[in-house]
């Protein structure tokens, strides 16, 4: 079985290794909001492209708030509600533990 010759020396694995980085590539800036933007994609902050309205970033919003995690409570009157009941070890997903029963 064929082996290198000779063990590379640290000079030539850095020198070899010089190149292995990454760089950041393009980032832009929105023509409307002057946020961030990767190119050919629409701005997520004021759902523009080019100048026009492309995404209903509100929707979006109440989507992302629809979907986020549900906080942890910040109340001390439990009435009406059991904590030791949501804080068992479930094996139901929290998304899943929001829909409440009707029966
Ligand atoms: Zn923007």
């Amino acid at each position: 079985m064929p082996v290198p010759a000779r063990k590379k020396s640290r000079s030539a694995v850095r020198r070899r290794r010089s190149h292995d980085h990454l760089n950041a590539g393009n980032i832009g800036v929105c023509q409307t909001c002057q946020a961030p933007l990767a190119p050919h994609k629409a701005c997520k902050t004021c759902g523009t492209y080019k100048g026009k309205v492309v995404l209903d970033v509100t929707r979006q919003a109440q989507r992302l708030a629809k979907n986020a995690q549900p906080v942890a409570h910040d109340h001390n009157d439990h009435e009406g509600h059991d904590h030791a009941k949501e804080e068992s070890p479930s094996a139901k997903p929290p998304a899943k533990s929001k829909k409440k029963k009707t029966s």
